[in-house]
């Protein structure tokens, strides 16, 4: 897998975090797909509330390795870094669908993150607004 260069990590078409994570000033619950969603991504971008504008995936942030096939949407797994105190950190892996660990690519994603640090996988849990998986 050739690593893709930081420089070049963007969110591009993926909106895997405006379904997957609560975004509190919109009273939305996790996995629930953002009603300003559409087709180019953000329909109040300019406009978006704070807990939008400060969240930066792993994967964007260039803590996980891979190309653009790690890209949430994609592999369908979100990643956090989680400070535990003390200089230490672990992961929080977010399901973006249900089932999408098991996949070939996710599972060997996370066995190998395994490897280094503590993963917590939360898994996808319910759908109220429909899959942003890529088709
Ligand atoms: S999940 Fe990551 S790459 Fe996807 S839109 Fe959110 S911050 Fe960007
Ligand atoms: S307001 Fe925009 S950036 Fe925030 S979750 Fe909704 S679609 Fe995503």
């Amino acid at each position: 897998m050739t690593p893709l260069p930081l420089s070049t990590r963007a969110c591009g078409s993926c909106t895997a975090c405006c379904t997957v994570k609560r975004i509190v000033e919109l009273a939305l619950p996790q996995w629930t797909r953002c009603p300003h969603e559409c087709a180019a991504g953000c329909n109040v971008y300019a406009a978006r509330p704070p807990t939008c504008r400060a969240y930066n995936c792993s994967w964007l942030l260039g803590d996980i390795p891979g190309d653009e096939r790690q890209r949430p949407d994609r592999l369908g797994l979100i990643f956090d870094v989680v400070d535990e105190g003390c200089g230490a950190q672990s992961l929080v892996a977010w399901e973006v669908w249900p089932g999408a660990s098991y996949d070939r690519g996710p599972a060997r994603l996370l066995a190998a993150l395994r490897q280094q640090a503590t993963v917590t996988l939360i898994p996808h849990v319910t759908d109220t607004g429909g899959s942003c998986r890529e088709s």
